[in-house]
């Protein structure tokens, strides 16, 4: 396994594999790899010829200062299991590599970057946005996979390639979860046993949506999304919403396919989860 530190040396690499016309797949992470980076990674590996990881803490999509500075930092574990999975490269800059000047370009990706999560996270799409351009020109790749676990910034990176002409083809995986039901994710580690078992409760709130899902309006599911997420007072609820899967706007035709988006705090640890429905 190939580990590089520096964007022109992975530029470098990433032209001589398409000068071989080897296929690339990227997966770009933030480190503290688990089982959902992972299928993202056996997926690439099944559908390319050369996959690339990237690990980079990028600070320009962290809204808070206390969630950048307690993100789970853990390289040496996140490099072995790649080289397990036998991952061809990984990416680990540092952050002069990717803004060799501090980035203070305003991405313009319309109205899915200023609602939901835009709203709650003001900025953090925008330095998604630049985070993800970058690493497109570095590691220039034909396909690129990213969880459905974070699915407007699934919907965001697939606008950011049509209206800035990146020619990448994004490809969405489905959310991995812990036998509980919660999702995972590297801020998992940041919670107790006891905040774990709380947590899956997001979980068991979707599920009960999806299930009346023919019976209610959207705006019912939401009460009740809500409703069952109260029930855990330890649960801090941001949103639970039900929305068009495609305009992730409050639907409007009764043959929407619909998704319900979550997003709440238990303790100090805010948690996103969804549910097509
Ligand atoms: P992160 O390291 O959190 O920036 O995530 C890197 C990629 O892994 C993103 O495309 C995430 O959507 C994806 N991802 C994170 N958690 C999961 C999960 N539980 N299941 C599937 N994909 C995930």
């Amino acid at each position: 396994m190939l580990i590089i530190t520096t964007a022109k040396e992975m530029l470098q690499h990433a032209i001589k594999q398409r000068e071989k016309e080897l296929k690339i797949g990227f997966i770009p992470t933030m480190g503290a790899l688990h089982e959902g980076h992972l299928s993202l990674i056996e997926t690439s590996k099944s559908e390319n010829d050369i996959t690339v990881c990237s690990i980079f803490v990028n600070p320009t999509q962290f809204n808070e200062a206390n969630d950048f500075n307690k993100y789970p930092r853990q390289i040496d574990a996140d490099l072995l299991k790649l080289k397990t999975l036998r991952c061809d490269v990984v990416f680990v800059p540092d952050v002069k590599e990717i803004y060799p000047q501090p980035d203070t370009i305003q991405y313009d990706l319309g109205v899915i970057s200023e609602i939901i999560e835009g709203e709650h996270r003001p900025g953090h799409f925008n330095g998604v946005a630049s985070v993800v351009k970058r690493l497109f020109e570095i590691v220039i790749p034909h396909n690129a996979y990213f969880g459905l676990k974070d699915y407007q910034q699934f919907l965001l990176v697939k606008e950011l390639c049509r209206r800035y002409g990146l020619n990448v083809n994004i490809i969405g995986c489905p959310i991995i979860r812990e036998e509980s039901g919660l999702a995972m994710s590297s801020r998992n580690q940041l919670l107790s046993q006891k905040d774990k078992e709380i947590a899956s409760n997001i979980y068991k709130s979707l599920l009960s949506v999806k299930n009346v899902v023919h019976e209610y309006n959207y705006r019912q599911l939401e009460s009740l999304g809500v409703r069952l997420l109260s029930s855990s007072p330890e649960i801090d609820i941001e949103y639970f919403l039900v929305v068009d899967k495609e305009t992730l706007m409050p639907p409007t035709d009764k043959n929407a396919k619909l998704i319900a988006l979550v997003a709440v705090r238990v303790g100090e640890v805010r948690l996103i989860d969804n549910m097509f429905l």
